[in-house]
């Protein structure tokens, strides 16, 4: 039971620790992190336990796209923090004579960190790696669709740090709302478009800042000069990773019409080799986190005609990768985001077609585009926004540090991975010292002298 009472008291020992500079020095949050680092290669096996429990995760998913991805993102804020949390000595404008400027980073204090059930590990403590690299204390909502995880996730906070620096606060939508209507200095917040616009109502009665990480269509072309065999690769590895449970999976395939054949067809080839003939009775395949999940995907089967796949199995929850063809674009498959294994085929015979359709929709959150022309690279990446993406690849930008990783528009606002997330849990202070050696009078009103020494 989390109530509000009890919620609000947490916060209040949060805030007056972060009031007190307990979370301040950088050698404290380098060593904060070595905590992080050692509590998840600890503690592998039972993360993965986990994983299989809530999504049947294979062990290979879960170390490359939860595990695997946090160790790397730790050590290289480990590497960088001193760098990025150093003042930064700026110019001053030449009417500043006598001053020197500074931008100091600031930690915002208590971060509200709400995570979904996706890729529920990775996605509650990607972002709390920024938030203690930035020096903040944190309060942590796993979803309540991944039990496991989420109670093991408690478990290692508990075991790791005190409460007053971060702290797992288990619960569904309830919960969510007694965090919500507190007064937190930053709010991290993952999971849908709905959700997102309750989470930023909610920020704005305290004027907090969010991050909102969110969803949305993501579209992938494949153009008539595409390399079609590793793009049949590289989608059916994108879309049907984690059963398509991916926020930035291909949500739908733009193809043209001079090679959708062939590529349909080479892409069912890929998706065969990689999840077997009959997928429902493969052991590393995942299922879909709820039945109403389930139900909602698979009613999806009837906005098309099932070329590959359609095939479902309630009991396990698995469903097997599918291609829609013949989709009609006001069907229920083409304008929720899909978020499974069902992946809906458009066909566009000339770019600019496929460009105004992207256009038309919400700004996505990711986009894949497959060719072997610059030129058409440069018309996509010149005219269409989308939060980011890959040419000739699929899902690859969300795993370098070196990237931010964010959407736009209605997939959200904020960036973070690597030094974009020290940012995002930052403030960035201005701080100009100005000289008492000397005063210029003429800055002043009804000024007689322009320039008078100070002496001492
Ligand atoms: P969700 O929005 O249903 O839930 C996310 C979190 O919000 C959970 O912790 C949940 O408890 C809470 N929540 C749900 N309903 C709420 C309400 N009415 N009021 C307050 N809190 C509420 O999302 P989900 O189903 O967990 O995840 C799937 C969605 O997340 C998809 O849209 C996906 O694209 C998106 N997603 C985005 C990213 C990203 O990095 N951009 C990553 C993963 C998932």
């Amino acid at each position: 039971m989390n109530t509000h009472e009890q919620i609000q008291a947490l916060l209040s020992h949060q805030r007056a620790y972060f009031l007190k500079g307990n979370t301040r020095s950088v050698q404290g949050r380098h060593d904060r992190l070595e905590k992080l680092r050692l509590f998840i290669k600890k503690n592998e096996r039972a993360i993965m336990d986990a994983l299989k429990k809530d999504l049947n995760k294979s062990e290979f998913e879960a170390y490359s796209t939860e595990i695997g991805i946090l160790l790397e993102e730790i050590s290289f804020s480990q590497k960088n923090l001193q760098k990025w949390a150093a003042p930064k000595k700026v110019k001053t404008a030449i009417t500043h004579i006598g001053t020197t400027g500074k931008i100091v980073p600031e930690p915002f204090g208590t971060a509200l960190i709400i995570a979904p059930w996706n890729y529920p590990f990775q996605l509650a403590l990607s972002p709390l790696i920024g938030a203690i690299a930035a020096g903040n204390t944190a309060v942590l909502k796993p979803s309540e669709f991944a039990p496991n995880v989420s109670k093991l996730l408690k478990e290692l906070v508990e075991e790791t740090f005190p409460s007053e620096l971060v702290v797992v606060i288990e619960g569904g939508i309830e919960t969510n709302q007694v965090l919500l209507a507190q007064k937190f200095d930053v709010i991290f917040f993952t999971g849908s478009v709905p959700v997102g616009k309750i989470v930023m109502e909610a920020a704005s009665k305290h004027l907090t800042p969010v991050i909102l990480e969110l969803g949305g269509k993501s579209p992938c072309i494949v153009h008539k000069d595409a390399d079609l065999q590793l793009s049949a690769k590289r989608i059916a590895f994108g879309k049907f990773t984690n059963a398509g449970q991916t926020c930035i999976a291909p949500d739908y395939l733009l193809v043209h019409s001079a090679v959708k054949k062939e590529f349909l067809s080479l892409l069912q080839a890929e998706i065969t080799e990689m999840f077997s003939e009959n997928p429902l009775l493969n052991e590393n395949y995942s299922r879909m986190i709820s039945e109403k999940h389930f139900d909602r995907l698979t009613e999806f089967f009837s906005d098309g005609k099932a070329i590959f796949g359609g095939k479902a199995d309630r009991e396990s929850l698995k469903i097997a990768p599918t291609i829609l063809d013949e989709v009609n674009v006001d069907a229920a498959v083409m304008q929720e985001e899909i978020f499974g294994p069902v992946f809906p085929v458009m066909e566009y015979t000339d770019l600019d077609q496929a460009i105004t359709f992207i256009q038309d929709r919400p700004k996505p959150l990711a986009l894949y585009l497959f060719t072997s022309s610059k030129q058409t690279e440069q018309q996509i990446i010149g005219q269409v926004s989308f939060g980011g993406g890959c040419i000739n690849d699929t899902l690859m930008h969300i795993a370098t540090p070196h990237l931010p990783f964010g959407g736009v528009g209605e997939s959200g606002m904020g960036n973070y991975h690597g030094k974009y997330s020290f940012e995002a849990f930052t403030h960035y202070k201005s701080v100009l010292h100005q000289t008492t050696r000397f005063d210029f009078s003429f800055r002043y009103p009804h000024a007689k002298n322009g320039l008078k020494l100070i002496r001492k």
